[in-house]
């Protein structure tokens, strides 16, 4: 398919294009090839600003009046135009990402399903009544907070969009939406696709830095409520810029989630699970399973299959339909991975398959890694510590149960693991020792709407996906009413 993209893009406010006030704007590279696929405005405080005053507009004249009904009903048509729109929009997330496009479209199907599940709670968010002492009727209601702001990373462009825009717009809020730097093509073309549908000012795209238009956004004065996925270390920074004007947070960060093999595990359905969650979307995910830990009493022929699989991934060009794997999302992020393997190698770690880029030479313009493997990882290592987030698997070889779990709980991060094992008692035991927030048994990966995501300890607050996720958008207001006509007196 061939999508035509323009050559310049503005931000999206109030429904129209908008030229940056500064008039900077930047490239956006396709990964695969380094070549420039368009310009983008490269947003600063004033831009946000306008954008901020847009949605503030929208919220008061049209959005805090559109009924809940009304707003599912939005939401719906939002996603029926994802449908509609899914190959293009696939195209322009592999051209602008890197990742293939079967993942791409598998990307589209989950944003669309993003939207249905908020079309529908968007009715279902009730208040409730307090039981109070004497004759009072107490009742609470959900309000949204106005104005929200979102600031969203490079690695599930449109999904992530639709993963913070769904139950902000359901729970009654207006969105100013800030785009990774290195994939804001998709985020742009679907403004483009719902301006009809979405009444102007609801949605707001702001492009741009993170230091220059995210860094704004997420301090402004009239952004009550910041939803951000990304690093820790931006989250923390996010965090603090909020708490100057007590706006609440949301945290989606990173993860060093653990893959635990037992020996009674059935090893050919684990061996798919530990392949797809290192190495799908190129080990760009904040939920990676980047650290094996394998009984050793499998071991070796766990390892043996393992490697030989991964051998046989195919990498390269994203828009092939046999592509596996495809490049990084960045010359930058391809830096930091080879970085990451070479410190591995320092440590003490050994290689056994992958290891650099490419060498194939029509792979030498995109941003490849080989996927790669490291066994006789120590726990305390680095590369066993730190997000890569790139094709890399730690291998931990284990034994004593015990020493295992405190190893795999023994990370800052908290936000996913897998279990495989056919004892499920031994499986559900070890679930509620793992230190995560979202925990698979004998699958790998696999997220439905409804279900929380989110993590335990530095992998951030809140959860998203689920209904809960309303709440988060939402204040509550208790209204205490007296029923008995009579002067309650103080002062006699
Ligand atoms: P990042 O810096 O955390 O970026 C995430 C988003 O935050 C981007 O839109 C970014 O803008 C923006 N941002 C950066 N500084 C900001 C600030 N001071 N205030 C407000 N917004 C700000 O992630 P990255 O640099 O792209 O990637 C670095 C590492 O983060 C990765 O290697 C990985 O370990 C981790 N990461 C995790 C996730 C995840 O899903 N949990 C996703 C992406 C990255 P720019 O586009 O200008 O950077
Ligand atoms: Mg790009």
């Amino acid at each position: 398919m061939e999508v035509t993209l323009k050559e310049r893009y503005c931000h999206f406010i109030g429904g129209e294009w908008v030229e940056p006030q500064g008039g900077k704007t930047f490239e956006t590279v396709n990964p695969a090839t380094g070549e420039v696929l368009a310009r983008v405005a490269a947003g600063d405080a004033h831009d946000v600003e306008r954008a901020v005053e847009a949605a503030w507009q929208a919220y008061h004249q049209s959005w805090s009046r559109t009924d809940a009904n009304a707003r599912g009903k939005i939401l719906y048509q939002i996603a029926e135009i994802i449908r509609k729109n899914s190959e293009e929009l696939a195209h322009i997330e592999t051209l602008d990402n890197g990742k293939p496009l079967l993942e791409s479209r598998l990307d589209m199907f989950l944003a669309a399903e993003c939207f249905e599940y908020y079309a529908g709670a968007a009715t279902k968010l009730e208040g409730k009544t307090v039981p109070v002492f004497g004759e009072r009727l107490d009742y609470v209601l959900r309000e949204p907070w106005g104005v929200v702001g979102q600031v969203i990373p490079w690695n599930f462009p449109l999904l992530m969009a639709a993963w913070k825009l769904a139950p902000a717009l359901a729970a009654g809020n207006c969105v100013v939406l800030k785009p990774a730097e290195q994939t804001p093509l998709s985020a742009l073309r679907f403004c483009e696709l719902i301006g009809d549908v979405v009444p102007k000012g609801v949605i707001n795209v702001v492009t741009g830095f993170g230091p220059e238009a995210g860094a704004p956004l997420v301090r402004h004065p009239k952004v009550k409520k910041v939803a951000f996925t990304g690093s820790t270390e931006v989250g923390r920074q996010v965090m603090a810029a909020a708490a100057a004007n007590v706006a609440d947070v949301t945290l989606e960060l990173g993860g060093k989630s653990p893959q635990i093999v037992f020996p009674d595990a059935d090893l050919d359905a684990a061996l798919e699970g530990v392949l797809l969650g290192i190495f799908y979307n190129a080990g760009q995910q904040c939920s990676a399973g980047s650290r094996l830990f394998l009984h050793k009493d499998v071991y070796d022929p766990f390892m043996e299959k393992l490697v030989e699989r991964t051998r046989q991934i195919k990498v390269g060009d994203p828009l092939k339909p046999e592509t596996q794997m495809g490049p990084l999302v960045s010359r930058e992020q391809q830096k930091r991975v080879l970085g990451y393997i070479e410190l591995g190698v320092k440590e003490g770690a050994q290689i056994v398959t992958g290891g650099k880029a490419p060498e194939d030479p029509e792979l030498q313009k995109g941003c490849y890694v080989e996927p790669t493997i490291f066994v006789d990882v120590q726990n305390n290592m680095r590369i066993a510590q730190e997000e890569i987030f790139g094709p890399v698997l730690c291998v931990l070889r284990w034994s004593d149960y015990e020493t295992m779990l405190q190893e795999a709980n023994g990370v800052q991060y908290g936000l996913c693991a897998g279990i495989w094992t056919r004892d499920l008692l031994q499986a559900h035991r070890t679930a509620q020792r793992l230190e995560a927030g979202y925990i698979w048994i004998n699958q790998y990966d696999v997220y439905a709407y409804g279900a929380p995501f989110g993590g335990y300890k530095q992998s951030g607050i809140g959860r998203e996906l689920a209904f809960e996720t309303l709440y988060h958008y939402t204040q509550q207001k208790n209204v205490n009413v007296d029923l008995s006509g009579k002067p309650s007196r103080w002062f006699r």
